[in-house]
């Protein structure tokens, strides 16, 4: 569990019991008490793990040091969730709208009654709020402006949504003559899978001219705010973007700021703090003196370390690397050479088999695997063993007119609820390519579900696990896996692991993809491609490989096919 994470939880404490009215020292405490552990650089977690007594940080006592151990250890706070019980939602939401906060809540719901934006809006609108005691019509007036915005807000875009939008506006920003340098900054650079806001940073000759181009963006629905160098805009996708123009000595700090993440930062800083110096958006600077800023290299080389690739910035292990002078070459998009699972007509793909190898080799991939449902998906005309060995015997056909590009006969197999495999071992035997995936039943028990791994894992013509936990990113939670077990069983069957490169799925996420690769596991990034057109989520697979740490020595699909197919035989 990640620092934020735990300080996240302390935070809501603090503000529904304040919104209860309960004492303001717990309130306080409480608050103090996330802002220490969001602020401290090492991981609360590892600190307990190592046994460490977190009672040494500021304002966290014996009290509070067990909260948080139950919290790492549960992944809850038991008088969160009573809280959560007793304040609704609606109320929560009401903290979103700008100048309201715990105070102001604690007295639509307690005085007033209300319990949700939609009452709160009713209630400012029949004039109930400015009648309150210390309310005023301006107030008022301030909720009403921002309460539909409030509704929105706090609602995430995948990274597909931002990053398409953040490339169109700063390549349309690069063709203006006044415009010299133009980058997206935090979440959406650092690849994250979803991101809340967009950032973009300019240097211009002439401000205006980048504003005036973004108002009248076609991605821009409305402006929200412009002042001089700063502008804030809502996009059609209701995603809010800032636009920076900064000077020019100041562009790589302020790159380096507004990147992140808040963690990474609070280390960066604190090395400058050491060696006498002081790190903001504006610059690197030893007194008043300015001795760095203009590049984000020279921001790093100021505080003594290499430039880090955005993706990496989330103090997990990018620091370390740094100091062991280790920071790994990333793979990239060009790297992959191959693709590694995809649909046709004969399920729920919208292209033929030719098709699809025709658009794989277009993009300079030199091996495909065709890999449509096996059976239990029955809403995808997943395929049992007749249609399948008739599909197979049409690839095969195919290989005769696609020259310049291998196509192997593989399926994903669903591993069924009860543990075991959709197709019988005799059918997958004759597979070259063999995905076993769960979509059925992820809400089982967590022993089943490993029941369930473990048959396909052990099973000897499974060739690798599809989008191994079945999440849904911001929708659907995956399966309840014990992912160490897992890997462990994975990486002794001889069995890879897919990062599914579906911006809706990113599965593996990089954490687990960091994991699978200290193992020792062939990670294969693959499209999932259910159309010719499916192949441009590979760069998204890549990111969340990027930020899992990994080179291209550490994906199978980066190999030649020469290579590759050695990987094949078990
Ligand atoms: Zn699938
Ligand atoms: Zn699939």
């Amino acid at each position: 569990m990640k620092n934020d994470q735990i300080a996240a939880i302390f935070t809501e404490l603090a503000d529904l019991l304040e919104i209860q009215e309960a004492n303001p020292f717990r309130v306080r405490a409480y608050r103090s008490a996330s802002r220490t552990i969001s602020s401290t650089a090492e991981s609360m977690q590892t600190l307990l793990e190592d046994g460490k007594d977190l009672t040494q940080f500021q304002g966290i006592g014996k009290d509070l040091a067990r909260q948080i151990a139950e919290v790492i250890q549960t992944g809850q706070h038991e008088q969160l969730n009573e809280l959560r019980n007793q304040v609704p939602q609606g109320v929560v939401d009401m903290l979103r709208i700008p100048g309201v906060g715990p105070k102001k809540v604690a007295i639509f719901f307690n005085q007033l009654k209300l319990e949700s934006l939609e009452q709160l809006k009713a209630a400012a609108e029949a004039g109930e709020l400015a009648a309150l005691k210390g309310f005023g019509k301006k107030t008022e007036q301030g909720i009403l402006e921002n309460i539909d915005r409030a509704a929105e807000a706090g609602k995430r875009v995948s990274i597909a949504v931002a990053r398409t939008a953040a490339e169109a506006v700063v390549a349309d920003l690069l063709q203006l003559p006044e415009v010299q340098q133009v980058s997206v900054a935090g979440s959406c650079r650092r690849r994250k899978e979803t991101c809340g806001d967009l950032d973009v940073l300019a240097t211009a000759s002439n401000p205006d001219a980048a504003m005036e181009l973004l108002a009248g963006h076609q991605l821009v629905e409305s402006v929200l705010m412009r002042g001089d160098t700063k502008m804030r805009v809502r996009l059609h996708s209701r995603l809010e973007m800032d636009l920076r123009v900064v000077p020019d000595e100041s562009y790589g700090a302020a790159m380096q700021y507004f990147t992140g993440s808040k963690e990474h930062n609070v280390v960066v800083r604190q090395m400058a703090k050491d060696l006498g110096l002081k790190v903001n958006e504006y610059g690197v600077f030893r007194g008043d003196e300015q001795i760095a800023g203009a590049t984000e290299e020279g921001v790093y080389e100021a505080v003594g370390l290499p430039w880090i690739p955005p993706e990496l910035r989330e103090n997990r292990w990018e620091f370390e690397l740094a100091a062991a002078g280790e920071l790994p070459r990333l793979i990239e998009v060009g790297d992959v050479k191959g693709d590694l699972h995809m649909h046709t007509t004969a399920s729920d793909g919208a292209g033929s088999i030719v098709e699809m190898a025709e658009a794989a080799k277009a993009r300079g991939l030199t091996y495909i695997a065709i890999t449509d449902h096996s059976k239990r998906v029955s809403m995808a005309n997943g395929l049992d063993e007749v249609r399948l060995r008739a599909h197979w015997e049409e690839i095969r056909e195919a290989r005769e007119s696609i020259t310049g590009i291998e196509v192997l006969c593989g399926i994903e197999c669903d591993i069924l609820e009860d543990a075991t495999m959709d197709l019988p071992d005799d059918v997958l035997a004759e597979a070259d390519w063999v995905i076993a995936v769960l979509h059925y039943g992820l809400q089982q028990p967590r022993e089943q579900i490993m029941k369930r791994l473990m048959t396909a894992i052990t099973n000897p013509h499974v060739n690798i696990i599809g989008h191994p936990t079945g999440r849904m990113v911001g929708k659907r939670e995956g399966a309840d896996i014990d992912m160490t077990t897992m890997l462990k069983a994975a990486a002794d069957h001889g069995v890879m692991m897919e990062i599914n490169a579906h911006f809706k799925r990113l599965d593996l996420d990089d954490i687990h993809a960091a994991a699978a690769r200290d193992l020792g596991i062939p990670i294969v990034i693959s499209t999932d491609s259910h159309s010719v057109n499916g192949f441009d989520v590979l760069q998204y697979g890549v990111d969340q490989a990027r930020r899992a740490g990994l080179t291209k020595g550490d994906v199978a699909n980066t190999k030649s096919w020469t290579q590759f197919q050695k990987l094949l035989k078990r």
